[in-house]
């Protein structure tokens, strides 16, 4: 028990926004406003709980046990018992789900929020907290949604499910302890040669944050972007894998290249739109049952998004822009299919997602009645150059099988300038003796 409330904490501090500060996204007034209808509701809750002499002294002994475990999160631990009495009675759960029902979609950030305080209001057996962790873990941008990607990840763990943690979501000193169940962190195969991140409290749900955000102190703001101070060339300090992995994307590709039998074929299929501006990319969240196969393994797609340019090169050249479609096989292993749009004729597909993209940062939206294909925006043509690299954004995570595509599609110049992002490409990265493989 004493190891669940451990993770709960984690998943906590790592989420942050969960319970107290889901309105990071800009000018979300409405959000303000309900958020500070909880916060009264949650001191009602703990006035009541604080009547119940024997329930606190018990919470307190499991504190004062954790506080000398958990040193380094004291503050969120001191944060928690307060979250916890005020938990006690449901009125909280009640009233975020209240707020919430009037919301057609919520955010990954919430998604884990909820799940994190079903948790602690019904305990680790909630069958729908381990629902709103799980789909927040398939909303999230694998590559700049880390916290939130952590948090739903702990959350699970601590409900007893079978999942793997990232070696980055575990604070420093921690060993990969969590897999109490029977499950390790290099289980998964991608994360075992990230070093395990300083854990300093970043307790923000998503990076979104600008630094200047009311905060308590011990948490700031994690924050990269592609030029100046939070440029490619400092995610290091935040990230250590972008500065130390030794097989990180993007490539100039170029030869010599081994020929390869791999065989690689998609099956993506039509669903509802729903694209989220992350403020890195737009991106677009697919509903299961899209999915490409390698050798016959199957990788369900999660998600696609825009460069501008694209990262790779070819030859020394990069593309107008690329869309990486990121997948994930049943054992965690992450895939990247890359297309590379070169201008020309206007493209209809993209076209499409233009239409409904949000121009600011904020929460996914999905136009009603707008379904879309992937397949749209693929080549006929399968042919490609294959690598073992990265993530492209922090934490720029090792392990990730490349596969860009040969064959170009074609995109309109008027359509490049009206995607919102001037530049979001990582330069080019070290081939440190990696091979290239093509089919
Ligand atoms: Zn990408």
């Amino acid at each position: 028990m004493k190891r669940t409330i451990v993770e709960v904490i984690l998943a906590l501090a790592l989420v942050g926004a969960g319970v107290f500060g889901w309105t990071n996204w800009k000018g979300n007034q409405k959000a303000t406003g309900q958020l500070t209808e909880l916060k009264a509701a949650s001191e009602e809750a703990t006035k009541a709980a604080a009547d119940k002499e024997a329930a606190v002294k018990a919470a307190e002994e499991e504190m004062t046990a954790l506080r000398a475990e958990m040193a380094p999160l004291e503050g969120q631990a001191q944060q928690l018992a307060a979250v916890k009495a005020a938990m006690a009675n449901g009125a909280t759960l009640a009233d975020l789900e209240a707020a919430y029902k009037t919301q057609k979609n919520l955010s990954a950030e919430r998604q884990v929020g909820l799940g994190a305080l079903r948790m602690l209001t019904k305990g680790a057996e909630d069958p729908a907290a381990m629902e709103a962790f799980r789909k927040a873990l398939q909303m999230s941008d694998l590559g700049d949604r880390k916290n939130t990607i952590c948090a739903a990840q702990i959350g699970l763990a601590a409900a007893g499910e079978k999942v793997a943690i990232m070696a980055d979501c575990l604070p420093k000193g921690a060993k990969a302890a969590h897999g109490e169940k029977g499950d390790k962190a290099d289980k998964s195969g991608h994360d075992d040669k990230a070093p395990a991140k300083d854990g300093h409290g970043d307790a923000k749900a998503d990076g979104h944050g600008k630094p200047g955000d009311k905060k308590s102190p011990e948490k700031h703001a994690v924050h990269w972007g592609y030029d100046g101070e939070m440029g490619p060339e400092r995610w290091g300090k935040e990230f250590p894998t972008c500065l130390k992995g030794k097989s990180q994307s993007p490539l100039d590709i170029r030869g010599p290249f081994v020929k390869t039998r791999t065989v690689v074929t998609a099956d993506y299929k039509e669903g509802p739109l729903k694209m989220i501006n992350n403020g890195h990319t737009i991106q677009v969240n697919v509903t299961p049952g899209s999915k490409i196969r390698i050798d016959g393994v199957p990788h369900e797609l999660l998600q696609f998004h825009f460069h501008r340019p694209s990262e790779e090169k070819i030859d020394g050249k990069p593309m107008a822009m690329v869309v990486h479609f990121v997948h994930k096989s049943a054992e965690g292993k992450l895939a990247v299919i890359g297309v590379l749009l070169k201008e020309g004729n206007e493209n209809p597909g993209i076209k499409t997602l233009w239409t409904n993209m949000p121009l600011e940062e904020g929460p996914e939206v999905s136009p009603e009645g707008v379904n879309f294909n992937p397949a749209n925006l693929l080549p006929r043509e399968f042919d490609f150059y294959s690598y073992e690299g990265s993530l492209t954004t922090p934490p720029c995570t090792e392990g990730v099988r490349f596969f860009i595509l040969k064959t170009t599609v074609n995109v309109a110049k008027e359509q490049v300038a009206a995607f919102p992002f001037k530049r979001n490409a990582r330069p080019v990265q070290e081939l440190n003796g990696r091979e290239i493989t093509t089919n």
